[in-house]
């Protein structure tokens, strides 16, 4: 039976000693930090379970510490920034608390805290150097005000989106320098035109004809390298802010609270995927189109120096393209909003019927649905296409322009020159920048679709982002990492949002720590509101849900859910094996752990008859497993690693009896000194409880002993509606 868990491909069961996690903790501690060690990782993507240097900087900064990794000879460590983390080759860490000297031995020696001792020790500076890496973390406290405070600070808040690109800021400063001397040779093109007409060709002066066409040709292989460069740089800078922001949103919508969940995936994942035109944005030519936009007014003031009058015509063509622009972009508003919600609406269309694909087909309901998926296409075509033909005119109107630009001024220029205002070569310059000056402009009208579709982008992100989050900036939770298990409810009235009726009402109760009982009730009477509640994915509206006395607002979700086991009611397995399935909170949860709780739940018998056993792959949805093998594998993956409280959400419903009956022999010890609050609507289940609570339209209307409520309820003594 093992064998099946042993011969698939997973770890040896040792959770693996993240040292610069102990290391972080050190340092808390050492600075009387208030934190708790799952608060710390909860969320981050750990690699192999444990932190690497650059997520040691996202934990740290979740306890305010502000950190930062150099490269530093460790003799170079001046004591003042001790306590610092020192990188190990062996992708160890250990934190240097100061130099000493050892008597035992010669040479110098430092003091350290070893995470893998978990004590301070003195080791020889030999020996620590053998296998440091170079590279050290420094860390500080990031200075902490109290509310008080705060009404000064909140100017202060940076924007996540613009701050980002700050992260950039050294790479934009290259690219700024690189686009001024890029601009700067623009101009050799037209000056060395006017020269060679107005004073090689008169004179016949071919050598200065040829030291002219070589400083130009230097020029533009100067030109070559700096623009090859510069796009270069901004596709850099782009990549960093890319992965710098998408890892932030993506932290900030698992981060938000569970009751500001968006109600359609599909709506939702496009919202994300516009982030895309973000990206295209900040990382395209548009970049160079808008750094460039400044420099027209540089060559304004060179065809004025050499053309005189001339500069007119770009004078007022200028103001004449932008207006033109400014009202395609006003235009544009609404259909770019209407081609984004059009898309969302064929993004919800699909995730909708591809996730029910099975009962699509199974009820005949094919056609109600293509014809939802037409309308949104249709929509999203029209809208796209009048997007797309306001943009195109924009273009096309500029182009127009920088072509009469040229027209007029070489009209403007014959009568110049007429009046001897003006050189044939100067003519010819100035015909050349006038249509430089206007280029930046048309590429810019080209780009209003991306810009509008860009700028609202980031308003919908901006408002992903800034949904109210579960662990937010600067409060702190007590630290609490072990519940006894007793859970209080008082005077809690909640409702969801956007409902009028309340869906509990003034409820109280209490139950001790150890205490097991079942809440049973008709459907839709909120037993299971009640556990999403214990769970903290919805705050009551008015009173409180306490554990060990404690209200659940000040404990940090991650420490909550961590003492809690829940298997929810309707079963949700994700991709991959059955055993990740059932270690899937925690990747290094020991075989023989998920063993014992695939025992316990009936799992390994059904394992144990597929050729693969443990390692046969799930797919999304749980799809490849019956309904009640499911709905085990669900089981068990609450109860892995026995935590203190136990939320059963009718965990049973889909097993025959004999399966049910062994399981439910099982569980009883499994249940032992635990707080367990079952749910069910099947008697032999409460032969695990000792009390009952019975709830209808969400009022608590019995609660006592199992033997004096089930009596109540057969002699009719309540009345449940
Ligand atoms: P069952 O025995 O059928 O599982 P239940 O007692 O567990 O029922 P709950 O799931 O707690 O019932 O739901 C209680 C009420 O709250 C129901 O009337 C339901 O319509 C409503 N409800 C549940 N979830 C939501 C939600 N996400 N948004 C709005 N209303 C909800
Ligand atoms: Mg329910």
């Amino acid at each position: 039976m093992s064998s099946s868990v042993e011969s698939a491909p997973v770890n040896a069961g040792d959770e693996p000693k993240d040292t610069l996690l102990q290391a972080l903790v050190y340092l808390a501690e050492h600075e009387k930090v208030n934190y708790s060690v799952s608060s710390l990782v909860s969320g981050l993507p750990l690699v192999d379970g444990c932190l690497t240097p650059e997520l040691f900087k996202r934990a740290a900064g979740r306890i305010g510490f502000g950190s930062s990794i150099e490269q530093r000879p460790l003799a170079d460590i001046p004591e003042l920034v001790m306590p610092c983390v020192l990188l190990q080759t062996n992708n160890r860490a250990l934190v240097l608390l100061a130099y000493t000297r050892d008597e035992s031995s010669a040479g110098a020696s430092v003091r350290v805290f070893d995470p893998l001792l978990g004590r301070e020790c003195v080791l020889p500076m030999a020996s620590v150097l053998e296998d440091y890496s170079g590279f050290a973390i420094f860390t500080k406290i990031e200075a902490v005000y109290d509310p008080r405070a705060q009404p000064f600070l909140n100017f202060q808040r940076d924007h996540w989106f613009w701050s980002t690109l700050g992260h950039s800021s050294k790479i934009y400063r290259d690219v700024l320098v690189a686009s001024f001397f890029i601009n700067l040779f623009v101009l050799a093109n037209p000056l060395f035109v006017m020269n060679v007409y107005d004073r090689v060709v008169p004179n016949d002066a071919v050598e200065t004809l040829w030291a002219l066409a070589l400083g130009v040709g230097v020029v533009y292989i100067f030109d070559f390298i700096l623009k090859t460069l510069r796009s270069h740089f901004i596709e850099l800078a782009g990549k960093k802010s890319d992965v710098l922001l998408s890892s932030y949103i993506f932290e900030r919508v698992l981060g938000a609270k569970y009751s500001e969940h968006p109600l359609s995936t599909g709506s939702f994942v496009s919202q994300l995927r516009d982030f895309d035109s973000i990206r295209n944005f900040i990382t395209s030519s548009t970049v160079t189109a808008f750094i460039d936009l400044p420099f027209i007014l540089l060559f304004l003031v060179v065809i004025i120096y050499i053309g005189g009058s001339v500069a007119w015509v770009p004078v007022v063509m200028i103001p004449i393209v932008i207006v033109y622009a400014l009202v395609v972009q006003r235009l544009l508003q609404k259909s770019v909003a209407h081609t984004f919600a059009a898309s969302a609406q064929k993004n919800a269309t699909l995730v909708e019927a591809i996730n029910n694909l099975e009962t699509l087909k199974s009820i005949g309901a094919e056609g109600r649905v293509q014809r939802a998926w037409e309308k949104a296409v249709g929509l999203l075509a029209s809208w796209s296409l009048k997007s797309r033909l306001l943009s195109n005119s924009a273009t096309t109107f500029a182009g127009f322009v920088q072509q009469l630009s040229s027209v007029l001024v070489v009209i403007v220029g014959v009568y110049a020159i007429a009046e001897k205002e003006l050189t044939m070569g100067a003519l010819i310059a100035c015909v050349i920048l006038t249509s430089r000056v206007l280029a930046p402009l048309s590429q810019i009208a080209g780009l209003l679709v991306q810009y509008k579709q860009s700028v609202l982008a980031l308003e919908a992100l901006n408002a992903v982002v800034s949904k109210a989050q579960e662990r937010p900036d600067g409060v702190a939770f007590i630290k609490r990492e072990l519940l006894r298990g007793e859970i209080t409810f008082e005077n809690v009235v909640f409702s969801y949002q956007g409902e009028e009726q309340p869906t509990l009402k003034d409820i109280n109760f209490s139950i001790k720590a150890g205490e097991r009982v079942a809440i049973i009730g008709r459907l839709g009477s909120g037993k299971s509101t009640m556990h999403k509640l214990m769970l903290g994915l919805y705050q009551p509206q008015q009173g409180a849900v306490l554990f060990d006395g404690l209200d659940s607002k000040q404990l940090d979700p991650a420490d909550l859910r961590q003492n809690m086991g829940y298997v929810p009611q309707s079963v949700s397995l994700f991709f991959g094996s059955i055993r990740d399935n059932i270690a899937y909170k925690n990747e290094w949860v020991s075989d023989k752990e998920v063993l014992r709780v695939a025992d316990l739940c009936g799992v390994t018998e059904f394992a144990n008859t597929f050729p693969q056993g443990f390692s046969r792959i799930i797919q999304e949805r749980g799809e490849g497993l019956s309904g009640g093998q499911k709905q085990a594998v669900n089981l068990a993956r609450g109860l892995v690693n026995s935590p203190p409280i136990l939320l059963l959400d009718e965990p049973t419903t889909a097993m025959d009896n004999t399966s049910e009956a062994r399981l439910l022999a099982r569980l009883k010890s499994e249940v032992e000194g635990k707080t367990l609050v079952l749910i069910t609507h099947k008697t032999t289940l409460l032969a695990l409880v000792d009390r009952v609570l019975v709830m209808d339209k969400g009022r608590i209307v019995a609660d006592g002993s199992k033997e004096s409520v089930l009596q109540a309820l057969k002699s009719g003594q309540l009345n449940i509606s």
